[in-house]
Order: C-alpha cells, then structure tokens, then sequence
C-alpha cells in the first residue's frame, strides 16, 4: 500500500430534479400545452403520468416517456404522476414495481408525495362506471366463448357482426355482471362488452371487451376481484381521476384514441385528458420489446435484467452511463410522430460528453506485458504526482507509483512494428506518461513459444519533468504501472449485444445475431493504487482505454470490478466503413 492520499475525487450521485438543466427545444407536445394554457383550456395546468405496466424492467425507449412526461410536468409547474398499469394480475411483479421505483429516481424525477398512483386503486370506481354504461345502455354481458368474439369480430377489410347478447336488457345484464364479480362464472364463459358499433372501420370500436373474468390473486388488491378491467377502459378512466390535462403515449394507440374518448364521452366524466401520440423511441444493435428482453433474461443468454449489454435502464446504470447522459440524449433525439431508428453511436456520444467532463483520470493496464528499468535502482519507489481531471484542479491529484519493475500493455510493445507505430520497439524510445523516458534494450522471451515475457529498458534519469535537450523527440506515450504497487482487478469489456444494426430484420431468429464477444472478462489487469477506495458506481477514464465505471453488484473492496462503458472513441464508425 501506498502513502499517497487515499481520496476519491468521484462524489455522491447527487443530481436531482433541482439541476436538470432546462432547455426546451420546441416540439409538438409544447406546442399543444402552449396553446391549451393560452386558452386556459385546462384552467391553465399540465398534468401528466408515466404508466408503465410492471411486466418487465424500464428500457431506454421509457426513460424517453420518463423525461418527456416528468420533464414537462417540471417545466410547466405542474405534476407528473408515477401510475402502475396493473391490469393485469400476476404473481411476479413486485420486483418489476422496485426496479421501476428505482429507475425514475435514478434518472434524477421524482413524483411527490401522494403521486404514486396503481390502476388498481380504482378498481372500485372502475367497477361503478362499468354498472353505469350498463345502466346507459352503453354496456353489455356477451356469452360468447373467446373464440367466437374473435370470429364475429371480423378484419381489416372485414365488418364484424353483432353478438346475440347484444341486446340483452339493462336488467339481466346487472345481475349478469355482478355474478362475474361474485365469481359465479369460469374464466372465458362471460364478459363485460362495451357497445359501439361492430361495423366501424376501427376495429378497437367493435363492441371492445371492457371486463374478463380472470381467477387470479392480484399482488396490490389480493383476492378482492376476480373480474378485471381492459387495458383501454381503465387507462382513460385512471387518466380522468387523476385529472391528466395530456395523456402521452407512443403511436400505436392512435387507432385506440376513438374508444379512449368514448368512454369519457359516454360517461360524461368531470374531466377529459387528451391523448396525444409520439413516435416510440428504437435504437439499433439491440431490442427493445418487453417480449425479447424477457426472453433474453429468462433463457440466459445475458445475466439477469441489469446486464450491461442490455438497453434497460439498470443495465446501462450498471454499465456507467449516467442519468445526465441519459436525460440529454433524450432530450436530443426529440419528440416527433415518425418513427425513426436512433444510432446507438448517439448514445454513446452523450455518456462521453458528460464523463469527459466529470469522470477522474487513472491508469489501468489491461493486458500487462512486464518492464524492467535495468539502471533504476531496487527498491526505489517514486510518485509520479498527476492530476484526477485537469480541468478541475480541485479535485487533487494522485501519486503513482514509480518502481523498476512496472508493466505496459502488450500492444504497446512490438518486436517488428510496422512503419508508422510509434509505441515501443527494440532500440526505441517512449515516454511513460507523468514518468521517465525509457528505451528499450533488450526482450525476455519464452525459448519454445518465442512469445515475449518481459522488455528490458533504461531510464533516462534527466527525463522526468519534460525534456533536457529541447532537439530530442519522442513520438509515443503510454500509460505504465509499477508491477508491484498496483491493484488486480477484474475489467469487463462490453461491446454491443448484436453484431448488426437490426437484429429484428436481418434474416433468421433475432437471437441468431447476438455478439459472441459482447463481453470480455480480464482478470490479469491493474489499476492505480489510488483505486483501493473507489465505490461501486465511481466513474473514472482509464487513459488511452475508455471510461469505465465500478460493478455495482460485483466489486468488493478486495477485489474491484470495472465495467467499460464506452471507448474513448466510436470504435463501429472505423469497422463500418471498411465494411466489416
Ligand atoms: P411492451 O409493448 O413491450 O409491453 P409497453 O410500451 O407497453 O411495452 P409499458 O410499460 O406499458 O410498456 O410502457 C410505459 C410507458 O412507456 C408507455 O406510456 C409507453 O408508451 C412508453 N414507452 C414504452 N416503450 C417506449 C419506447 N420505445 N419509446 C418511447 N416510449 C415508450
Ligand atoms: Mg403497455
């Protein structure tokens, strides 16, 4: 161990909605919510909800919802509510209800107090209105078995055709809906129908299920239901209760906006959001549906929902990207109503923008070759003194340790370099950075392998601050450590999931495209001793690799484990022009 100072300069996560930079960029939604205050159309207020179902982990494709709807609930002063769509009952979804939590706050929102909101906390309101189209006429009990509602619902091209229980009357179907509630049917034998009209073009209006039968404990109201409400009806009624002024939501549910307003409209409800649609976000190189993250996690091929590899939101936290990072690429990608394939590269650029700025400089060497300075005394130690972040001088500096025997990179030795290499070479000289200029004099080599085992050197003892003649030029730096007084690590290099830019469209299973060396783990590595303190999810750029970022769940204090985030550079930009 060193005596050098044992500080880390990374700080606590401390960002929060105070220092979410604001800056609107104009874009449809704020064009809406400027006319609507102009006309005081919702007396003036923004009211807006994230409604994730809990059936999975939040991706990146949410953190655009996220930042859209707690980011415009900040900005007009009003209120973002977080709402769990929990429709749909089963036994898992705790851990989604956490990790969810977890996320938003991670991602620097928070919803206030008394905002936390679950559909099921309607449940009993829900089931009122549903007694109510009844009464209007408006809803009926349909004995049709599943498959037949399907065959008399018809197609695109195809009207459907009215059900015979259509028209039932308003007091059989009273007594028919609350023996479903009571439990007095199985599964499938009877629901709940709105009536509309079964020869519309749109077919989410041909008389829509509002209520199935479903005999399952719910993790929120237990075996207080066995009937439970559709997606479509309970999200404009939860919207109408919280008094959402805009409802957001991705475009797919355009064709669904008619029924939405049905319902509010049919029921004469005190408020009416207004749903709006936006473009949902894709990214190339990966997935995004629900369905194959899923999949991914549940067969294995990465490791649980929190990979690094994996667009969630936890998997890029554990990976290093931070939520600046993120907040700022979705502000970047902006909000249209054509859908579009983002770069990855774009996201990449946004956590190195921000970890330029933030992230502490150290030494690691990856893949170490061993040094020897013949001519620098044993035992000697030195400690090179080099700033954390230059630009941040209060930040301090560390001390490195200087001995005779240290290591490099491989790749920054070779023994036949090509024209142009400018690392170190028989006969060659380079500068260790913040250290010596060293030259190399001879090579250890395994006498049946001929593979390199050692360099030998010798140092320039006039060498250390800068250059005693100023007509002496050397051409490459590199980054060293003291073999001795360095810390092993293990480094985890991720790279993308899919070695195409559209796994979905590129012939075959999307599986079939996964990376093989989507990780690569290093267990030979080192770092500066200075590391011996850092936390998980400290953020540091080793020099000349990349940023990389503290395991989360992996690292201990004996044994720390660094995941790369990104590289110093687009590294795919260089492959695809050579067409590799
Ligand atoms: P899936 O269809 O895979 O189940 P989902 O989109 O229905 O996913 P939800 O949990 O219902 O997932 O989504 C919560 C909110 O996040 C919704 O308002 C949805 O519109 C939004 N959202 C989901 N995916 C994206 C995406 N890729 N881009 C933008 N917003 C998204
Ligand atoms: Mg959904």
């Amino acid at each position: 161990m060193t005596e050098a100072a044992t500080m880390t300069p990374n700080t606590a996560n401390t960002d929060s909605v105070d220092n979410i930079e604001k800056k609107p960029a104009p874009n449809f939604i704020r064009h809406i919510i400027n006319e609507d205050i102009r006309t005081n159309k919702h007396n003036g207020k923004v009211a807006t909800r994230f409604p994730p179902e809990p059936n999975g982990y939040l991706h990146i494709g949410h953190a655009k919802s996220i930042c859209l709807n707690f980011g415009l609930a900040l900005e007009y002063n009003g209120i973002c509510y977080m709402r769990f769509d929990d429709t749909n009952p089963s036994k898992e979804e705790m851990e989604y209800v956490e990790s969810i939590k977890r996320d938003v706050h991670w991602l620097g929102f928070d919803w206030g107090e008394g905002n936390l909101r679950h559909s099921s906390d309607y449940f009993d309101q829900l089931y009122d209105y549903a007694v109510q189209l009844i009464k209007l006429g408006k809803a009926y009990v349909c004995s049709l078995s599943p498959e037949e509602i399907r065959a008399y619902r018809g197609t695109l091209t195809e009207v459907g055709k009215d059900s015979p229980y259509r028209n039932r009357s308003i007091e059989e179907n009273l007594a028919l809906f609350e023996k479903m509630r009571c439990g007095e049917f199985e599964e499938g034998q009877q629901v709940l129908r709105a009536k509309i009209n079964m020869q519309s073009p749109n077919i989410n209006m041909r008389d829509p299920v509002i209520y199935r039968i479903k005999k399952m404990s719910h993790h929120m109201t237990g075996d207080k239901w066995c009937i439970y409400p559709m997606y479509d009806y309970t999200h404009c009624l939860s919207d109408m209760l919280e008094g959402i002024t805009h409802s957001i939501c991705t475009l797919e549910f355009e064709d669904h906006r008619p029924l939405y307003d049905w319902v509010l409209d049919e029921l004469q409800t005190p408020c009416h959001p207004q749903q709006i649609e936006f473009a949902r976000l894709s990214l190339n190189y990966t997935v995004m549906s629900k369905r194959k993250l899923n999949e991914l996690v549940m067969n294995n091929y990465v490791n649980g929902w929190s990979d690094p590899r994996l667009p969630t939101i936890s998997g890029l936290r554990r990976r290093g990207y931070t939520p600046a990072a993120i907040r700022d690429f979705c502000e970047r990608i902006g909000v249209t109503k054509s859908d579009t394939c983002i770069d990855m590269a774009l996201l990449e650029t946004c956590v190195r923008e921000d970890l330029n700025n933030t992230a502490p400089r150290a030494f690691c060497v990856q893949r170490p070759l061993k040094l020897i300075i013949d001519n620098y005394p044993e035992g000697q130690v030195e400690y090179m003194e080099a700033p954390w972040l230059a630009e941040k001088p209060a930040l301090g500096t560390r001390k490195i340790p200087f001995t005779r025997e240290l290591i490099i990179e491989q790749e920054d030795f070779m023994e036949n370099p090509p024209k142009g290499y400018f690392r170190l070479q028989p006969n060659g000289e380079v500068r260790l950075r913040y250290g010596y200029i060293v030259k190399c004099v001879s090579v250890d080599k395994d006498p049946t392998t001929g593979e390199v085992l050692a360099v030998h050197c010798t140092y320039d003892p006039e060498t250390r601050h800068g250059m005693p003649q100023s007509n002496r030029k050397v051409k490459g730096t590199i980054h060293w450590l003291s073999a001795t007084q360095s810390l092993p690590v293990e480094i985890r290099l991720y790279d993308r999931l899919f070695n195409v830019a559209d796994p979905d469209g590129a012939g075959g299973d999307y599986k079939d495209h996964l990376n093989p060396e989507s990780m690569v783990i290093l267990t030979n590595s080192r770092v500066e001793p200075d590391l011996a303190t850092a936390k998980p999810e400290d953020h540091y750029q080793f020099e000349r690799l990349g940023y990389f970022c503290v395991d989360e769940y992996d690292s201990k204090p004996t044994q720390l484990v660094l995941n790369r985030t990104v590289t110093l550079r687009d590294t795919w930009a260089k492959v695809e022009k050579k067409g590799g």
